[in-house]
């Protein structure tokens, strides 16, 4: 076989992925026959694809590359480290300077009192390693009959079948079974769920449906309840403001363990270092991956707090992965770390990037198509509708006008992904406000285009 590089005909790229490569979440036949977009550079918020596109990732690759493609300093991280100990393992009473040092620098940006990480290869790994860490706590404990997890509907915590289980995606429980011992309650979405309530009252409901849920199976059998600050995959869905002030006093008045999954939410993304802070949660245990490496190199792990981490380690934990804590993966996530404290990446956010992207954000509920416009740091969704008023579904199936909307910012050049009908956004966190202009002016160009396709095609209707 011919060496294959960036230089071959994109159509012979597209055949040998065709041939060779199942992808992830795809309808892999059909993909084959339209040939996948190959990227083949990164620079910034800007990625180049193998015909020699400039497409602007409003998406950050998948929520993780926080700090913009094609940092050096990572690779070097990489190559430091891999010359110095490529791999050991933290097994057998060993441990080595990247595993020291960044669960001690994750425990200092860490809210006070999460001072242990346990680490995993990636967030459905550290999922599952957190379903085993909650259901020990309390074997420990003396209480081994608390096995169950409360987790909610459409919210996403991985596919392994731990974190697929968590999640509470009908689609992926559909595609090889859900694991006993955990059960959903629902999401706080009050665009589509919420009818006459004002988004103050639902979010109340949804959450007292925890405590309804605790009540339901009985305390003494609930171990935790497992949430996203803002739900990431299941549309950016941003919770009304009584919401995780009630899940907190629900989940303290009943002792239960709370875990927040910070997978998206952390390391900057809503302009603190934490979603946690920025809703004012205290959990008892982060789950944290992408954004911890910038996606440079796949790493994810368990924020744990002292009195989880103190019953744990009281005996042994039966639990590890061959690359828990692997160096490479463990000093390039600290070069991240370092770029991003000392570039004050989260300030940017804060004060510059966020406030820019907030202002034209929200004015796209001007269009006709867009009905909410929302965002928390750079995490943001609109909820497109036929009827803006009545917060109308489109007659046609769900995801139908979404999918038609990514498509049309994909032709110009815009990463923007699509949930259902709702377009979602979460760049790089470096992005310039030069450069969310045209983030911006592309998304107007996108929705002008895709308003017009539904209307032609007749599909600008309510259900
Ligand atoms: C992406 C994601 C995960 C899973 O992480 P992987 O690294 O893909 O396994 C878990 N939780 C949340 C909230 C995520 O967004």
């Amino acid at each position: 076989m011919n060496k294959i590089t960036n230089h071959m005909p994109t159509a012979e790229l597209q055949a040998l992925d065709a041939a060779h490569h199942m992808h992830p979440f795809t309808a892999n036949t059909a993909l084959g026959k339209k040939g996948a977009r190959i990227m083949t550079q990164g620079k910034g918020v800007w990625l180049t694809d193998s015909e020699g596109h400039r497409i602007i990732d409003g998406m950050a690759g998948l929520w993780c590359v926080n700090i913009g493609y094609g940092r050096p300093e990572l690779g070097d991280a990489a190559k430091a480290q891999m010359d110095q100990l490529s791999y050991y393992n933290t097994f057998f009473q060993t441990s080595h300077v990247p595993a020291i040092a960044l669960a001690a620098k994750l425990a200092e940006l860490a809210p006070e009192g999460m001072d242990h990480t346990f680490f995993a290869g990636s967030g459905s790994e550290a999922n599952d390693s957190n379903i085993r860490l909650v259901r020990r706590y309390w074997d420990v404990k003396g209480q081994p009959e608390k096995r169950v997890i409360i987790a909610r509907t459409n919210g996403y915590h991985g596919s392994t079948i731990g974190g697929g289980s968590l999640g509470g995606m009908a689609g992926i429980h559909a595609h090889g079974g859900k694991l006993a011992g955990i059960v959903h309650i629902g999401e706080p979405n009050w665009w589509e769920q919420g009818g006459d309530m004002t988004p103050e009252a639902f979010g109340l409901m949804r959450a007292q449906e925890l405590e309804a849920m605790i009540l339901n199976l009985g305390v003494e059998n609930v171990a935790a309840f497992i949430g996203e600050p803002i739900q990431g995959a299941g549309g950016v869905i941003i919770p009304p403001s009584t919401y995780w002030p009630e899940i907190q006093r629900i989940v303290d008045k009943y002792g239960i363990l709370l875990i927040a999954d910070e997978v998206i939410t952390g390391f900057g993304r809503t302009g603190n270092w934490f979603g946690s802070q920025t809703f004012g949660i205290k959990p008892h245990i982060m789950t944290i991956a992408k954004g911890l490496s910038s996606g440079y190199q796949p790493i994810g792990g368990s924020i744990v707090c002292d009195e989880v981490a103190e019953v744990i380690g009281s005996d042994e934990f039966n639990h590890g992965y061959t690359y828990s804590g692997h160096p490479v993966a463990a000093a390039v996530a600290l070069e991240n770390l370092r770029i991003m404290q000392e570039e004050k990446i989260v300030e940017h956010v804060r004060d510059v990037a966020h406030p820019h992207l907030k202002a034209k954000w929200e004015a796209l509920t001007d269009h006709p198509m867009v009905g909410e416009a929302k965002l928390v740091g750079l995490m943001g969704s609109i909820a497109l509708t036929p009827n803006k008023a009545t917060r109308a579904k489109f007659a046609a199936d769900a995801g139908t006008v979404g999918y038609k909307t990514r498509e049309r910012c994909f032709a110009n050049d815009l990463i923007m992904r699509h949930v259902g009908d709702r377009m979602i956004i979460a760049p790089p966190l470096v992005i310039t406000p030069d450069e969310i202009d045209v983030l911006i002016t592309r998304a107007r160009k996108s929705l002008d285009e895709a308003y017009k396709i539904v209307k032609d095609e007749g599909l600008f209707v309510a259900r």
